[in-house]
């Protein structure tokens, strides 16, 4: 298999309705598609970038300068031709992790579709029906988050989070667990809290939370593993987690109990797939995290989400949850609370290419000949 051109094109999405974290404000998602060219088939790939460096340090600027400069010529000129071979070149680039799992994706669809396998055969998920779960950002008005959490549950969502920060955590989660005392409850503090505010922590345990994802800030491990030591709640690790390192060390120090692994942030399918595994044989619950995907994204999230570590309800919600339209064909709808993983080949995703063409906002294009 030849992989004759590489694509990388920069998109603005409308999102349905604005969504505010504890560190920013989004209206429109802009990420990073690429496409993987070959004589028969073409592979999608997604970065899920924003336009600044608040989830993650890539942008949406930034990562398609790594992509067009760095990344893509090498896969042009080193032609890998399986996934190991994939793995092992994407493992000698440091950094930019949502660019390497932008490459891991397309080359994983790619590979799918000549093989005429689909991407859970080939990473042996164990289920395809996903249970769905809705993250809700930072609401002022409880009666509204009230509002919006019964419209949720009546839509078939079996697990709630709620976005909080150290000034909105004891409203929010009060209301909620007022209203819905047995409800699957999550919270997501985005790394909001510092040391001052290990007092208020105890609302974690008060609140009966299946888990707190992120209290603290990615690289403060040792508080996270003094909280955890002081709450009954297990914290869920999501920022503080880029590689199969991270996940070995996070646990070592018992920094937290459990993982949010989201393919997209630490580098893509093959790592994924070794934080998955070693967290299976620790015994650490994965639940599958939520970024501001298009259909692309969220048909590998679907596949991993079906891998027999996924045991807590994660981020995944239908297509129209995020975007008025999305840039595949199909929608991804929820059936009885769940939704179903592609099984066609590869990610299974058909691309809606007008409006493909509509988001773009710039492309490159890069010929094999061009990388020589
Ligand atoms: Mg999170």
């Amino acid at each position: 298999m030849i992989i004759s051109s590489i694509t990388i094109r920069e998109l603005a999405l409308p999102l349905q309705t604005p969504f505010i974290t504890s560190t920013t404000q989004l209206t429109h998602a802009k990420p990073l598609i690429v496409s993987f060219h070959s004589d028969n088939h073409i592979g999608w790939g997604e970065a899920s970038v924003s336009f600044g460096p608040y989830y993650g340090h890539e942008t949406t600027k930034s990562a398609a300068a790594f992509l067009r400069h760095t990344l893509a010529p090498l896969i042009l000129k080193q032609q890998p031709q399986s996934l190991e071979d994939m793995d092992h070149l994407l493992r000698s680039i440091q950094g930019n992790p949502m660019s390497r799992a932008a490459c891991d994706m397309a080359f994983h669809d790619l590979i799918g579709k000549q093989q005429q396998l689909s991407l859970t055969t080939l990473i042996g998920s164990t289920h395809t029906a996903i249970p769905m779960g809705i993250s809700l950002g930072i609401y002022t008005d409880t009666n509204d988050l009230i509002q919006t959490v019964d419209t949720a549950l009546a839509q078939g969502y079996q697990r709630v989070k709620c976005k909080i920060s150290p000034d909105t955590a004891a409203a929010t989660l009060s209301a909620v667990r007022r209203h819905y005392p047995d409800l699957d409850l999550h919270a997501d503090a985005n790394g909001s809290y510092t040391e001052k505010d290990l007092h208020h922590c105890t609302i974690f345990d008060e609140h009966n939370l299946t888990l707190i994802e992120q209290p603290y800030a990615a690289q403060d491990l040792l508080s996270s593993a003094q909280l955890q030591q002081n709450i009954d709640t297990a914290i869920c690790l999501d920022e503080s987690i880029s590689s199969y390192a991270d996940a070995q060390l996070a646990h070592h120090i018992k920094a937290g109990k459990n993982i949010s692994l989201k393919a997209g942030r630490i580098g893509g399918i093959q790592e994924a797939l070794r934080i998955h595994n070693y967290c299976l044989q620790q015994n650490i619950p994965l639940t599958c995290g939520g970024l501001y995907e298009t259909g692309i994204g969220r048909a590998a999230q679907l596949a991993l989400a079906g891998l027999a570590g996924y045991t807590r309800i994660g981020d995944i919600g239908p297509s129209d949850r995020y975007f008025p339209r999305d840039i595949i064909s199909q929608s991804f709808t929820q059936q009885d609370g769940y939704l179903l993983a592609p099984n066609a080949p590869g990610l299974g995703v058909e691309i809606d290419m007008d409006f493909l063409y509509y988001a773009t906002q710039h492309v490159e294009n890069l010929a094999v000949d061009s990388a020589l």
